[in-house]
């Protein structure tokens, strides 16, 4: 495969040798016309006043002829035997004239004061010729150079927009992708070795390279190679550096581009881009397309507060998915994405055909930072007291991103201190800049903080544990990941009907975080944001929607028709409304204290589960038995 063909990134096309500098050439030829036009209206004249016409040159009597041109410049000729005279010393005395020139305002005002002048100087009045005079130069620089100034605009803007640095520019170029294709002397020299800790993506990862390697072997059973992989997780994580340790193994020609570079101020050049760089990469298959941050372009269309300003990414992403749709499933093209934004996609970018593999890449566990840690080691002259294992435990929360970061400040500080190899104390210097200089980032948390974290998790557990209709749990985990500070799963069971029970137990578990709160630190914290909002809605959709309240009775306000939303207005009377208000509030209530009273009871579990979760970040659902005791099933 890939074969090593001259490197044809960014070669400009035939007729693009301007080097970009004509528009100096039109400046010039600007100037010039300019000049022109300036020697031509005065050429040779000496530019007078009226007054100074009539009270220094009338009196001589020389002058010859007067002649008005487009009734606003008076053009002066002097006698050819005046002309020795000491007041035209300057005129050359073969220059047949013009001689002086002044402009007027008014033809009728001139003749009249030319008029009296005469009269005073009792001589016959001048003989006045009139003359309409085309200044051509005058006229085609009105036309043009605003013409000229537009273009010359229009190419720097053009240059700035086409980001050429350097390299030759054909505005012609600009719906071409700026992808930039990595094979060659150009090759990635990232490897999987480089990537720790998120196995299980790299095994979906590899199998890709595979793909790409020997697509016999796949064909040959009938199977298709999937189209499109898209990389999902928060920053940092190593989406991008997954990309190109793809391109680094893969050996296929790799065309990495951002998302937003589709995206520019010129409409209708993302969709052509793309277009470009879908035939670039058929051209060359089989061979990888990298879009990075998609999102870019991949947001959901439609959306209510997108107005029609986003016609142009719309325009891109449907570019984007025809062509998607348009090559054949063992075209041999794959295309990979990376998002950290997945919950702003356009949900058909994400359907099967498309990127059908989608890969999620979370924050990494000790085990997983550790593997990190050993990457970004490698490359220091570390001490011997640097534990390993004491950095990933104490670095919850830190993506791959900010343990490279670790390593290196580390190194830069023990650099600073002319250390002849970083120590374990270098280490922990790092840690504090890069948490102090990261404290906005919720995710990085104080110790204080931890523990209320885990007694909240602990909170959930113990709840779910004990209430006989809740899922079943797990593990506990108190890794930040995204927006939640920890998190517990569940093994949902398959229910396609609740009773009351139920509902009123995933309630009360759900209720579980902030009820240990309370119980353990007598105070509450923001943190249970996103358990109200389950329990809320839950609440509203026992007594709304499921008829499952006493007061309202059998009957549901659900719509599944959707048209209750479209008309913002409630299919009941105000007094129904605060009814459900009053109800809903009342079944919250009564579940908290009920959580409350369960908590209460298991104190001593909880408060073990807390313990042992800030010593482990995460628990297993052997340990949580070993706690609690067994589950007895609903
Ligand atoms: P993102 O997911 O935001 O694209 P990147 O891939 O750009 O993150 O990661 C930034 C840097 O963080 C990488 O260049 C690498 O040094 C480091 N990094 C992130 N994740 C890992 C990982 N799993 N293994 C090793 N290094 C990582
Ligand atoms: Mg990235
Ligand atoms: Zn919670």
């Amino acid at each position: 495969m890939a074969e090593k063909e001259p490197n044809e990134q960014e070669t400009p096309p035939a007729g693009s040798g301007f080097k970009g500098n004509f528009l100096w050439i039109y400046l010039a030829f600007a100037i010039l016309l300019y000049m022109l036009y300036l020697r031509g209206a005065s050429g040779g004249m000496e530019e007078i006043s009226q007054n100074h016409f009539e009270s220094e040159i009338m009196p001589t009597r020389a002058v010859d002829k007067i002649v008005v041109v487009n009734r606003e410049r008076v053009l002066v000729y002097i006698a050819e035997e005046a002309r020795g005279l000491k007041l035209f010393e300057k005129i050359d005395q073969n220059n047949a004239g013009p001689h002086f020139f002044f402009n007027i305002g008014s033809v009728e005002a001139f003749e009249n004061s030319l008029k009296t002048a005469a009269e005073k100087l009792d001589m016959p009045p001048l003989e006045i010729k009139y003359k309409t005079e085309v200044n051509w130069l005058q006229s085609i620089l009105s036309w043009t150079l605003p013409f000229l100034l537009l273009i010359g605009l229009w190419l720097f803007i053009m240059r700035r927009a086409g980001g050429g640095a350097g390299g030759g520019f054909n505005p012609f170029d600009f719906g071409k992708s700026r992808a930039t294709v990595m094979e060659g002397a150009n090759r990635v020299l990232v490897t999987f070795d480089d990537v720790a800790g998120i196995e299980e993506a790299k095994v979906e990862i590899r199998e890709i390279v595979d793909f790409l390697k020997n697509p016999e072997r796949y064909t040959r059973l009938g199977a298709k190679i999937p189209k499109g992989v898209i990389l999902i997780g928060p920053p940092g994580t190593g989406k991008t550096l997954l990309a190109r340790a793809v391109a680094g193994e893969a050996q296929a020609p790799f065309f990495s581009i951002s998302g937003s570079e589709f995206v520019e101020m010129f409409v209708g050049v993302g969709a052509s881009r793309v277009r470009d760089l879908f035939k670039r990469a058929k051209e060359r298959a089989p061979s990888i397309i990298f879009i990075d941050e998609i999102d870019a372009i991949g947001r959901a269309r439609g959306g209510a507060v997108s107005m029609r300003t986003n016609d142009e990414r719309e325009s891109t992403l449907n570019q984007l998915l025809t062509e998607m749709d348009g090559f054949g499933v063992n075209s041999g093209v794959i295309v990979m994405a990376a998002t950290n934004r997945a919950d702003v996609l356009d949900r058909a970018l994400l359907r099967p055909g498309r990127f059908d593999r989608q890969i999620y890449l979370e924050l990494p566990n000790q085990a997983e930072r550790r593997a990190i840690f050993t990457v970004h080691l490698r490359p220091l002259h570390l001490s011997d007291d640097v534990n390993i294992d004491t950095l990933a435990s104490q670095t919850p929360g830190f993506s791959g991103a900010d343990i490279a970061n670790i390593c290196n400040e580390a190194a830069l500080i023990a650099a600073r201190y002319e250390k002849a190899s970083v120590e374990m104390a270098d280490f922990y210097s790092a840690v504090d800049r890069i948490v102090a200089g990261l404290e906005k980032k919720t995710k990085i948390i104080s110790a204080r903080e931890k523990r209320v974290i885990a007694v909240h998790e602990a909170g959930h557990a113990t709840a779910s544990w004990f209430l006989p209709h809740a899922d079943s749990l797990l593990k506990v985990s108190i890794v930040p990941r995204g927006k939640a500070l920890g998190a517990a799963w569940y093994l949902p069971e398959e229910h396609t009907i609740y009773t009351t029970q139920q509902f009123l137990d995933r309630i009360c578990a759900t209720l579980g975080g902030r009820a240990a709160e309370e119980i353990f630190f007598n105070e509450i914290s923001s943190g249970a944001l996103d358990d109200l909002e389950k329990v809320t809605k839950l609440a509203y959709t026992m007594v709304a929607y499921y008829g499952l309240n006493d007061k309202i009775g059998n009957i549901s306000f659900y719509d599944s028709t959707g048209q209750y939303e479209q008309a913002l207005q409630k299919p009941y009377g105000e007094q129904t409304a605060q009814i459900i208000d009053e109800e809903v509030r009342l079944l919250v209530e009564t579940s908290y204290q009920r959580t409350k009273a369960l908590l209460n009871q298991h104190r001593d579990k909880l408060e073990t589960l807390a313990d042992l979760l800030l010593q482990k970040e995460v628990v297993m659902r052997e340990d949580l038995e070993g706690i609690f005791g067994m589950r007895g099933r609903a």
